[in-house]
């Protein structure tokens, strides 16, 4: 009998399938080639004889999901994780924040700070991101080295950055970006941020659009963070930001708007009707004490909503599980309403609604034959998740990033029993305590 080749070979205790029916399978088996999956099976199915597997992964107590897709992330900001808290959003931005990058990102720092989270990023389960920051070039790199799948955007804003000096020159930088990591790596996908419509004129959120479209690239933006914001945009447009941006013609089924905390009705029905995609950052969103986004409203109109946990600056860490708990318990409190924005829900906006929010719905999201092989497998054997009797719930409500033993990304095994495998996290941390030190300094990377 001729045995069909695998590369790797995966038993559980349960699987989550995330996929439109969401399929849940006891005792599955799962088989992954060339990093996609070829077929997830009930134990009972399997035959044994049939395969001959390069690995084979088989621990009891597992529960096997998609990977975690965090989809607004700024990652090189670990470096200045807990360097400034406890301030409002435009005091925290323009006295700490933005002096803070002016004198110390540069390609080493970008590059150490990004390793660095997605050796975090890993560890808790997130398999995605989508980064929008200045140096794209270090964070796809390290993105690279770690094995990570990365959407990876510039970021613009309408004076000196750290990579783009003149922003006249812009349209440089997004050249430059294109032509090192367009096409690159099925792992990377290029895209194009501008930082919001109150610090990016409309010249630059339309030049940058343009590009995006141009390009076929995801182009994202900061949208309605704070109240301060709508009142700015409503001084200088006569208009509420969502609509002034529809009017300029930059929203579209290709543009990810990030927090829309302070969306009213008729803004959520333009996005709606655009097709915009939203990143939703809630703790973010509490820690500069921005607002609560209306999701539930915007879930209701069919916007995909994803999960996002901002720069490590306003969080302060990367753990989407943290994340998905916050997000099940803010929405139940603004509507004092506990059935809203139900568990299984949560798990859906940090898995196949994330990859809908990047336009990846069709590689990952879901444990599906044919799809990506980006898939983790969490420790059930533990008394925080005894018992179980719904995993969706346990996920949510009790699970914490440190349950993920193993990460698949790819078909490429990252972490093993909690052991990084492309990653010398020693390493990493020393270098970016050397960074930290030299900002307390006050000196230039
Ligand atoms: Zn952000």
């Amino acid at each position: 009998m001729i045995k069909t080749e695998l590369d790797l070979l995966v038993f559980g205790s349960l699987l989550l399938t995330m996929s439109s029916q969401q399929a849940v399978v006891e005792h599955p088996v799962l088989g992954i080639r060339d990093g996609k999956i070829v077929f997830v099976m009930p134990r009972k199915d399997f035959q044994e004889g049939a395969y001959c597997a390069k690995k084979v992964l088989n621990r009891r107590d597992t529960l096997i999901m998609p990977g975690l897709i965090n989809t607004h992330t700024h990652l090189a900001m670990t470096c200045f994780r807990g360097m400034a808290d406890d301030l409002p959003l435009m005091t925290w931005l323009h006295e700490r924040i933005f002096p803070a990058e002016a004198q110390h990102v540069s390609p080493q720092m970008v590059y150490a700070g990004s390793l660095l989270a997605m050796a975090e990023m890993i560890l808790s389960g997130t398999t995605t991101f989508c980064d929008s920051y200045f140096f794209v070039d270090s964070v796809a790199r390290a993105a690279m080295d770690a094995g990570m799948r990365a959407v990876v955007s510039q970021g613009f804003i309408d004076f000196p950055t750290p990579d783009t000096p003149d922003p006249s020159r812009q349209l440089d930088t997004v050249e430059r970006l294109i032509a090192s990591w367009k096409g690159a790596s099925p792992l990377i996908q290029p895209a194009l941020f501008c930082h919001s419509p109150y610090s990016c004129s409309p010249e630059t959120l339309l030049r940058i659009k343009a590009a995006a479209s141009r390009e076929n690239l995801l182009y994202m933006l900061h949208l309605s963070e704070t109240r301060e914001e709508i009142s700015l945009i409503q001084e200088r447009y006569g208009r509420k930001p969502a609509l002034f941006l529809r009017d300029l013609g930059v929203l579209d089924s290709a543009t990810l708007a990030v927090h829309c905390t302070w969306l009213d009705e008729e803004e959520m029905a333009v996005l709606a009707e655009c097709g915009v995609r939203v990143s939703h950052a809630p703790q973010s969103n509490m820690k500069l004490a921005s607002g609560i986004a209306p999701i539930p409203a915007m879930q209701a109109r069919r916007i995909p909503v994803s999960l996002g946990t901002d720069g490590s600056a306003s969080n302060n860490d990367l753990d989407l599980f943290r994340e998905m708990d916050t997000a099940a318990k803010i929405h139940k409190i603004a509507t004092m309403d506990p059935t809203v924005m139900k568990a299984r829900q949560v798990v859906q906006m940090a898995t196949l609604d994330g990859a809908k929010a990047l336009g990846l719905e069709e590689r990952i999201g879901s444990i599906e034959a044919g799809k990506a092989a980006d898939l983790i497998i969490l420790d059930l054997n533990q008394p925080h998740l005894t018992p179980m009797y719904d995993p969706f719930s346990h996920l949510v409500y009790a699970a914490t990033g440190s349950d993920v033993l193993t990460s698949i990304i790819n078909g490429n095994v990252v972490m093993e029993n909690r052991e990084l495998r492309h990653l010398d996290l020693d390493a990493i941390m020393k270098e970016v305590k050397a960074i930290a030190k030299r900002i307390k300094k006050g000196h230039r990377d």
